[in-house]
């Protein structure tokens, strides 16, 4: 396609859909804008693992640092971090009115070396990017400001850190939007029976990837030892009427078994148990991997009942048994929730800003049942999550359909009805 006039697209949010779509539009000669309302570009998926054992296990996490470096390095994106939509105009093009956070850390004295975050007294204060490429790697969080002002002020040998710095305004001028706004993982503790946050062994699929991917290896937060029986709780969050829940995340039962194949390459020894409904398939060699995953680990199929917490940090999961429905108990040392996909937290705020439809779900509707990454207002478009739960590579292919459907639109050429 060619595209003879310098266009200019606004892409919502940098998590992985919003930086494949950015990347592509700029190797079109498209003047990109990617607008990130936190501190830091890579959303949810650049704080997974890899989960590579011999081999690798096609999960993406890798795609998404190469992805994030293709784009800081590309000067045809232009990237606006902590910043958030206030309100868009229609008069053949877009005129957005952006709100700009203060920009705290000054990204262009601070050297990354760390010593703020190291230093800080206020837990939680100053937070660090999951990527080497994001810039500044630190950010600070503004409701803790009162608390840290007076550390703050020497802290920096480079002087980057301004707490003083307010906020602005800013337009932008477009002629096309792409919203990759992501999701939001299912919060575990609205599921009050499993004891997140109550039992210090209950950690979520999301705490999992994050022991995996700073200590290598799976560690119990009551001790920091390596766990010797282990359980997976799927759908936790998904599939489930009574919180309205009614759809499958797609993506929870491939990164639970990996991520449990990782521990018992790790840990031969470690006895790992998987509690589900049904087993999502995790791409072309799912049959050859599901094998080695019966004979790796013990798969039950039952949704617990419940946990209760036992001596030594230990829980129990009780359980009905499959076949008669006699109740089970069984002690673990560790239990992973694999908590779902759920609607991105400010679909609602977009649907109205954008005034395009969400589905029935909550989730970005796509407009267009021919094209997917249509929404239901000419001009804009959908990437990723915000339509759905997909897993990394499928994001990616939705966000390069997106851009094909944009440019489509850029080019003046008709969508397909
Ligand atoms: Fe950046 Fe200063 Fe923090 Fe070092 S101390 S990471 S230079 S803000
Ligand atoms: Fe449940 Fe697996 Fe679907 Fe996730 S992917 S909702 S764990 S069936």
């Amino acid at each position: 396609m060619n595209i003879e006039l310098k266009k200019k697209v606004m892409v919502v949010g940098g998590g992985i859909a919003g930086l494949t779509a950015a990347w592509e539009l700029s190797r079109m000669n498209i003047d990109v804008h990617i607008v990130e309302k936190t501190c830091f570009l890579g959303g949810h998926a650049i704080k997974l693992c890899c989960k590579a054992t011999e081999e690798c296990q096609q999960c993406g996490a890798c795609s998404v640092e190469k992805m994030m470096k293709n784009v800081v390095n590309e000067s045809g994106i232009n990237i606006h971090l902590s910043t958030e939509i206030e309100n868009i105009n229609r008069n053949g093009n877009f005129k957005v009115s952006l709100n700009k956070g203060p920009e705290y850390i000054d990204s262009r004295l601070c050297t990354n070396c760390g010593a703020c975050f190291e230093k800080c007294p206020e837990h939680g204060a100053i937070i660090q990017g999951f990527s080497k490429n994001n810039t500044p790697l630190y950010g600070i969080m503004e409701e803790k400001i009162s608390l840290i002002k007076d550390f703050c002020k020497d802290i920096c040998p480079e002087g980057a850190i301004s707490l003083d710095k307010k906020g602005s305004s800013e337009n932008l001028d477009v002629d096309a939007v792409i919203i990759a706004t992501g999701f939001q993982p299912f919060d575990p503790e609205i599921e009050g029976t499993y004891g997140y946050n109550k039992f210090d062994n209950v950690i979520s699929g999301m705490d999992l990837e994050e022991s995996l991917r700073q200590n290598g290896c799976a560690l119990k937060p009551s001790d920091g030892e390596k766990p010797e029986k282990v359980a997976f709780i799927q759908c936790v969050g998904s599939r489930d009427e009574r919180l309205g829940n009614l759809w499958c995340s797609q993506v929870c039962c491939p990164y639970a078994l990996r991520m449990a194949e990782v521990i018992k390459n790790k840990n031969p020894e470690t006895e790992i148990f998987m509690f589900y409904m049904d087993i999502q398939n995790t791409g072309n060699s799912f049959p050859v991997f599901y094998e080695k995953c019966k004979s790796d680990m013990e798969f039950i199929r039952n949704i617990p009942i419940d946990i209760i917490p036992v001596e030594n940090n230990r829980v129990k999961i009780r359980y009905l048994n499959d076949n008669d429905g006699s109740p089970l108990i069984e002690e673990f040392d560790l239990v992973v929730l694999s908590i779902g996909i759920t609607p991105g937290e400010d679909s609602n705020k977009l649907s109205k800003i954008f005034d395009i439809a969400l589905d029935e779900d909550g989730f970005i509707s796509n407009g267009n049942k021919f094209n997917n990454s249509s929404t239901s207002s000419r001009g804009i478009f959908l990437a990723g999550t915000a339509g759905g739960p997909k897993n990394i590579a499928d994001s990616m292919a939705n966000a390069g359909q997106a851009v094909c459907e944009a440019l489509n639109y850029l080019g003046g050429e008709e969508p397909i009805q």
